[in-house]
């Protein structure tokens, strides 16, 4: 259906607001200075900004240096959503910053940034107003039209132009309590348009990431993208290729985590942007659009959404395991046709395509290690015999992998017995017996005990199951 919203809105957007390729790489508004929207007409109201960001404002301002609420909370707060996180831009360096904050740390080598911690979880990123790289001062590094090192810094009016998008580039002043708008965002924010600052193909080469950013903003804000930006996605997609993988993580997580997985899955999909996070994902599902791996994927992003809506945790290992579970498949059929006994065959597909996945979107070891577990359990949980099954029941990641088969069986008609049988055995075992069961089998295997990363028992509180 996304796509078809998609494909009936650029029909009816596309001949009016689509702007040449060799457009003017700043919009107009930046000739005319910046449009300053007082309090008493826009709808950011400090009852709605948090305390601590509140407190790191008022520091700034009182030390005689400019303050201002920038990026995704201005954005959200205007649209009346709550958000996520509060960022600071500032013109104070981020060795001043440190200097008027007990709690602050310094942090980043691309982008230099100041964390001012309050308690363990919450913090407010400071961040100095950057200038163009011949413009400012200090250090900055590009090297083919991208850029590798941002640490060169100037005042608000430079520092705007190098934002993404427009509705990410309004700033709200601590000063007089006012908007300040040079891209016209506030404008897009009313029309819902994901728009870049300047010419997106520069933008989009700069940093190839910033085209997931616009699919991630389209989705969570149901708006659409500006056509010539949308057309720039098409052809530039490739670029993603050259991304160093750590960084298309964090971007993944960002992507699949938000309780909005399966649109996001579409329109990365329809933007061509999928297959060069995920290859092996998109070979597959090239090949069997309407069969059982498509519907697993789906399935997948589905519970995981869910889950996010029902507040309980999510990890991208449990999707992972899922996106892949039919390469997997595939290689440990070969394998095994090559004639490698099955647990071998399964324990070397696991790594050959967790390792052809890293080259393009990094998994850290402890998600790695829970795929590999969740894989090598699915056959564990076909064996309902014996003590064997005891075992199985005690594994620590008992529950992620019943989730798993819970998840194949909706899939899989063939599974939905099995998921049954276990759903009912689970439920007539009661939990002190299976503690004692979990105990016995730790005393009994010493040794794969201290080789386990994580203590037995749950998942850690990460299962993104169907009823972890
Ligand atoms: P979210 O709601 O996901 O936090 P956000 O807009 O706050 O959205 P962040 O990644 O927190 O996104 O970045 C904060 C701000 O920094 C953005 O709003 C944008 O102005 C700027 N920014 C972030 N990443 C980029 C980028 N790759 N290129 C240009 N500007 C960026
Ligand atoms: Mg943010």
């Amino acid at each position: 259906m996304v796509r078809r919203l998609l494909r009936r809105a650029r029909r009816l957007l596309a001949p009016r607001t689509a702007s040449p390729p060799d457009a003017d790489p700043q919009p107009a508004a930046s000739q005319s200075g910046p449009r300053i929207i007082p309090r008493s007409e826009h709808r950011i109201s400090r009852a709605n900004i948090s305390e601590q960001a509140l407190k790191v404002l008022y520091r700034l301002k009182k030390a005689g240096y400019q303050a201002f609420l920038v990026g995704g909370c201005v954005r959200d707060l205007q649209l009346g959503r709550e958000p996520k996180d509060f960022d600071v831009a500032t013109d104070a360096r981020p060795e001043q910053v440190k200097e008027l904050f007990r709690n602050c740390r310094l942090i980043g080598r691309r982008f230099r940034l100041a964390h001012v911690h309050f308690g363990r979880d919450n913090i407010i990123e400071v961040a100095t107003f950057r200038a163009q790289h011949e413009a400012g001062e200090g250090e900055g590094v590009m090297r083919e039209g991208r850029i590798l090192r941002d640490n060169v810094y100037g005042d608000i009016d430079q520092d705007v132009w190098r934002r993404d998008f427009t509705i990410n580039a309004l700033y709200y002043d601590i000063g007089d309590f006012s908007i300040v708008d040079y891209v016209g965002g506030v404008e897009d924010l009313e029309r819902g348009i994901i728009r870049t600052i300047g010419d997106p193909e520069v933008r989009f080469r700069e940093d190839p990431v910033r085209m997931l950013r616009a699919v991630r903003f389209a989705v969570k804000l149901g708006f659409r993208i500006d056509p010539e930006a949308e057309r720039q996605i098409q052809r530039l997609g490739h670029l993603l290729e050259e991304m160093p993988p750590a960084r298309l993580f964090e971007e993944v997580q960002k992507l699949f985590l938000s309780g909005v997985a399966l649109q996001t899955f579409e329109m990365l999909r329809h933007y061509d942007l999928f297959g060069y996070l995920f290859p092996e994902v998109e070979a597959v599902l090239a090949q069997e659009e309407e069969g059982f791996p498509h519907m697993l994927v789906i399935q997948a992003l589905k519970n995981t959404d869910q889950r996010v809506a029902e507040g309980k945790p999510v990890t991208l290992a449990f999707l992972l395991a899922a996106f892949l579970w039919e390469a997997l498949q595939a290689r440990e059929s070969e394998l095994q046709a090559q004639g490698h006994a099955p647990m071998e065959a399964l324990q070397l597909a696991a790594r050959e395509v967790i390792g052809e996945q890293t080259r393009r979107v990094s998994i850290p070891r402890r998600i790695s290690m829970f795929m590999k577990e969740v894989w090598t359990l699915q056959a564990r949980l076909a064996r309902r015999t014996g003590k064997r099954v005891w075992r199985t029941l005690a594994h620590p990641r008992f529950r992620a992998a019943y989730d798993f088969l819970v998840l194949r069986a909706r899939v899989d008609d063939s599974l939905q017995e099995l998921a049954d049988w276990w759903t009912s055995f689970q439920a007539a075992v009661p939990e002190e017996q299976r503690r004692l069961v979990a105990a016995l089998e730790k005393g009994d295997r010493p040794r794969r005990r201290r080789r386990r990363r994580r203590p037995a028992g749950g998942n850690g509180g990460e299962g993104a199951g169907e009823s972890g």
